[in-house]
């Protein structure tokens, strides 16, 4: 399975905004965001911002790396997003973010999604009572998913579970903290995001 192994504060800089792709590092004073807003690369303090074209790109590329998926993968989405009822931009963003490997990390049982999205991938979690190991299945309201019993025991997940009660659940997610069970009750809608996506642009972008 493919996926970006450089360096994720690199592509928030090149966004030239905050992803949040490092779990507690990007609220600390260590973001190299904070530290270094400049563009990446030896001439990224000189370079431009660009136009029209150059903003539904880069609008595409934040959504693709907050979510962390590959740009085959990101237009799959969009054209199954294109076929669906309602607006284009908002069913995209409702796919993505109903991927298996987000719904982890919005339980709070993760860091980052690229953290959530190995944790799936060894196995983990249940949806429906059945063993899942991948991280793109997107969740359907009824859905219920779940932390493995012989995954609880494990140290990693000790330290997580004793830290979900500071994290917030979307709405769509109804959590039970305590048995570490979350029920999809709606399908996710833009607002239900925290991120000021421009998702019109990325439209605009693939529409051309
Ligand atoms: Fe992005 Fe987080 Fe790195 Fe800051 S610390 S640049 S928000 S990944």
């Amino acid at each position: 399975m493919a996926r970006y192994t450089g360096s994720v504060c690199r592509l928030c800089r090149r966004e030239g905004t905050k992803l949040f792709l490092k779990g507690d590092r990007c609220l600390s004073g260590k973001c190299s965001i904070d530290r270094r807003p400049s563009l990446p690369g030896q001439h990224g303090a000189g370079r431009k911002n660009v136009k029209e074209y150059g903003m539904q790109l880069r609008e595409k590329q934040k959504a693709k790396r907050y979510y962390g998926v590959l740009e085959n993968q990101f237009l799959n989405y969009f054209i199954k997003a294109e076929k669906m009822e309602g607006v284009t931009g908002d069913n995209l963003l409702s796919l993505l973010e109903r991927r298996l490997d987000n719904v982890v990390f919005r339980m709070g049982l993760a860091e980052s999604r690229k953290e959530a999205r190995q944790l799936v991938t060894h196995g983990h979690f249940r949806i429906n009572g059945k063993k899942v190991n991948v991280p793109s299945i997107l969740v359907r309201v009824g859905d219920v998913i779940t932390l493995r019993d012989e995954s609880r025991s494990s140290e990693k997940f000790k330290t997580l579970i004793d830290e979900i009660d500071t994290r917030i659940s979307p709405k769509w997610l109804e959590m039970d903290k305590e048995n570490i069970i979350a029920k999809v009750t709606a399908l996710p809608k833009k607002e239900d995001i925290d991120f000021p996506f421009e998702e019109h642009l990325i439209v605009e972008l693939y529409s051309k």
